[in-house]
């Protein structure tokens, strides 16, 4: 999708250090980090959010690359977020899964 920063991430025009990468997905450190641990997890097909994704399958690569990652960087204890639309607090219109953690994590909202 033309001028979708997730993206030019994704296939390589934004030069970016991918923490995990899968021919699904990409995951890679949130350049604004809420927590010492805050990774996105990116499909490279490009949807705009969850409600968009009209493919179970890209639902379960999301999710098991999320078990993949924490696997492999020793993240034990995490938590998930996949924020839908402006009101959730969405602010890249290319669907992510938040990984946060490395500290005790406070309340949802
Ligand atoms: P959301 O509010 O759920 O859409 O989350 C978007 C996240 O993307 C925010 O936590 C931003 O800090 C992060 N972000 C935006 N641009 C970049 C970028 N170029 N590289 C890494 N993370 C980014
Ligand atoms: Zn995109």
């Amino acid at each position: 999708m033309d001028n979708c920063i997730f993206c030019k991430i994704a296939n390589g025009e934004i030069k970016t250090d991918f923490v995990y990468e899968n021919d699904k997905v990409v995951v890679f450190k949130d350049i604004n980090p809420l927590a010492p641990i805050h990774l996105l997890v990116v499909p490279k097909k490009h949807y705009a959010d969850l409600n968009e994704i009209d493919d179970k399958n890209i639902l379960a690569e999301l999710l098991n690359a999320v078990k993949e990652v924490c696997k492999k960087e020793g993240i034990k204890s995490y938590r998930t977020v996949i924020n839908t639309g402006s009101e959730s607090g969405q602010e890249v219109f290319h669907i992510h899964v938040h990984i946060l953690s490395g500290k005790k994590l406070g309340s949802l909202c």
